[in-house]
């Protein structure tokens, strides 16, 4: 293994700062940074870019990114003991890693982000990893202020995210994620490439916002997917009744079969439904 940069191996980082993993946390470290460097890469070009990565670990992605050339990376990390570990990280690349002791999932990282293009890469703790995708599939404005997601989930969650309309996997998160990214899975890493390694294998994803995503509003289009695929096994006719407004004339407003089930509905079909379930709404039947 050729070395990316002078920084101690992994290892020794992580038994000098006694980062014995924390189920609790989702810490399954990569320790291989050949393999972090084949992440960092997957996220595109990464000369002079902005980065944030959430869980930064011991570092391994970090350095990849730094390594490869990112211009800054915020990093938030929970974990304290990774916080002290990631000093060496940020005195080895001065000016250029911001780490913040915090949760992901309540840290406003606009606040440390200077203007210009935004990549996110991380090894993502499985616990919270689905909560974190979703939220930046949501936001508001759109495109919004991420270039790119290239992110690690449990291989299962990949493939709900990347699903096609037919197939078992395919449910609200492939709707969000297909109307709003185009996604596709780079490549698997196998439980063995984690310390410690997890049960099941994990994959990295590739999402970039498309620059025009069909009209519709958010919210409708979540108010569809949840009615369609909370009975997924129903034909639509039966599971769209859960919206309040008539299921029949919001099948026929937008041409969809009432007989098919929310699996073989694909995106078009669901902006379709949510665009005609805001007009029924707005135009309550006499
Ligand atoms: N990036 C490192 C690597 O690849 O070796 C670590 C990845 S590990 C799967 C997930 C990391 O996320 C851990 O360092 C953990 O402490 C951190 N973490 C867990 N929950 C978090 C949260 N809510 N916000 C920020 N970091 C979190």
């Amino acid at each position: 293994m050729t070395a990316i940069d002078e920084l101690p191996p992994l290892r020794d980082v992580i038994r000098r700062h006694e980062l014995s993993a924390q189920k609790s946390l989702g810490q399954n470290f990569l320790l291989d940074l050949n393999l972090t460097a084949r992440i960092a890469r997957g996220s595109g070009p990464l000369e002079g870019a902005q980065v944030v990565e959430v869980g930064p670990g011991p570092g391994g992605l970090t350095r990849a990114l730094l390594a490869l050339g990112a211009a800054r990376v915020v990093a938030i990390e929970r974990d304290r003991r990774c916080v002290a570990a990631l000093a060496e990280v940020a005195d080895a690349y001065p000016g250029r890693l911001q780490v913040i002791e915090g949760d992901a999932l309540k840290v406003d990282v606009h606040a440390y982000l200077e203007p210009g293009p935004v990549r996110v890469v991380a090894n993502l703790p499985y616990n919270v990893a689905t909560l974190l995708l979703v939220g930046w599939l949501s936001s508001d404005p759109w495109p919004p202020w991420f270039t790119s997601l290239t992110l690690m989930f449990q291989r299962e969650v990949a493939e709900r995210i990347v699903a096609a309309p037919g197939s078992k996997a395919y449910g609200r998160l492939a709707v969000l994620a297909g109307w709003r990214t185009q996604a596709k899975i780079l490549f698997d890493v196998a439980p063995s490439a984690f310390v410690p390694p997890p049960k099941v294998t994990s994959s990295v994803v590739h999402l970039v916002p498309r620059p025009d995503p069909m009209p519709c509003r958010l919210a409708d289009l979540e108010r569809v997917t949840e009615a369609a695929f909370g009975q997924r096994r129903k034909m639509l006719r039966q599971s769209l009744k859960s919206l309040g407004v008539s299921a029949g004339e919001l099948l026929e407003r937008t041409g969809l079969p009432e007989t098919e089930r929310a699996e073989e509905i694909d995106v078009a079909g669901f902006v379709a439904l949510a665009r005609a379930f805001a007009e029924m709404r707005a135009t309550p039947a006499g």
